[in-house]
């Protein structure tokens, strides 16, 4: 009997306790619960993988909270460039786009990729003409925009930094997890009723990044990666340092090759690998037999499984370690 589940994350990053609102963690509670439930419904009523883990990150975009879609973060030029992709274990077939600007929801387009095409990654504008010949909504560019995201812009062009090495002034934002220190990126990783894993990441990158610039989000075995045989993973971080470890991947050849559990191949790459190099960041994995791991070596992470039947279990801080990673 296969335990089906779905799990998210929203990004990981440095908690700011003294400037958090209680309604605003509530925010972000109530999003991820609502998100896990309706990928969980998608797999209860039979749906695949592919399809659960595709309906939230579309979910994720779709919600202003997370650096992906709607919210996404600007770039150095105060334009938005979005990446996202899907990767379907039981075929190994993969989809992403990067680089852009117009596609309302990118995860949309990347599993187009994945179904209509030949290949695999397109990005800029080939991407584009691609989602809109198989009549994907476009958005306005500006679309993407919101107030909060832009004044983190201002305040890391304001030190010429990339708003990751920010010191930052006072924040205001009462976000449970400081914005300013924050990998926003979602991702989605589920285990089917018949047997199928699957995983999908989308982000809108790193605040300030260079526009053409792009990290592990769109590139398979790096910050994503499904395959039938043991894993699916969606990750978060520092993308430079999970595309040189080839993070996603690195947890499945773990498994495959070292014999390594779930759990001992997630945090040997989350906690051990990826700092080493000076990476920070996180990853959500579900392995054939529905173990879950979330792993991350920051101070939280937006995150949550559900298995089907059960309620939701989401978390964002560190102390949600003990009741949320037992069942890995
Ligand atoms: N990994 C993403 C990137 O480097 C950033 C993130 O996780 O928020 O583009």
């Amino acid at each position: 009997m296969v335990r089906a589940v779905i799990a998210i994350h929203g990004g990981a990053g440095a908690i700011t306790r003294a400037n958090m609102q209680p309604e605003k963690e509530q925010h972000y509670i109530q999003a991820l619960s609502d998100i896990l439930s309706q990928g969980q419904a998608i797999l209860a009523a039979g749906g695949s993988a592919l399809e659960a883990v595709t309906e939230a990150v579309r979910l994720l975009e779709e919600c202003p909270l997370f650096n992906a879609g709607k919210g996404a973060v600007f770039t150095h030029q105060e334009t938005h460039e979005l990446d996202a992709c899907v990767m379907d274990g039981r075929t190994l077939e993969a989809g992403a786009v990067a680089g852009v600007s117009r596609i309302r929801n990118p995860v949309l387009a990347a599993l187009a990729v994945l179904e209509k095409s030949p290949h695999l990654l397109f990005i800029g504008e080939g991407a584009e003409a691609f989602a809109a010949a198989h009549n994907l909504e476009q958005v306005s560019p500006d679309f993407f925009s919101t107030a909060e995201r832009r004044e983190q812009l201002h305040r890391a062009l304001s030190t010429d930094q990339t708003l990751l090495d920010h010191d930052g002034e006072a924040k205001v934002s009462g976000d449970p997890i400081d914005p300013d220190h924050k990998f926003g990126t979602v991702g989605a990783v589920a285990l089917d009723l018949a047997g199928n894993l699957a995983a999908a990441t989308s982000t809108g990158g790193m605040t300030n990044k260079q526009a053409g610039r792009v990290g592990d989000s769109p590139i398979i075995g790096a910050g994503c990666y499904a395959n039938n045989a043991n894993v699916a993973v969606s990750c978060t971080g520092t993308g430079e340092v999970f595309m040189r470890t080839l993070a996603a991947y690195d947890i499945a050849a773990l498994m495959e090759y070292g014999g390594l559990s779930l759990k001992e191949a997630s945090e040997r790459v989350i906690m051990e690998k990826i700092p080493v190099l000076g990476g920070s960041g996180g990853a959500i994995a579900v392995d054939r037999e529905g173990n879950v791991a979330l792993p991350f070596n920051s101070e939280g992470m937006y995150r949550g499984y559900g298995y089907v039947g059960d309620a939701p279990n989401v978390g964002i801080y560190r102390e949600d370690r003990g009741r949320m990673d037992d069942n890995s």
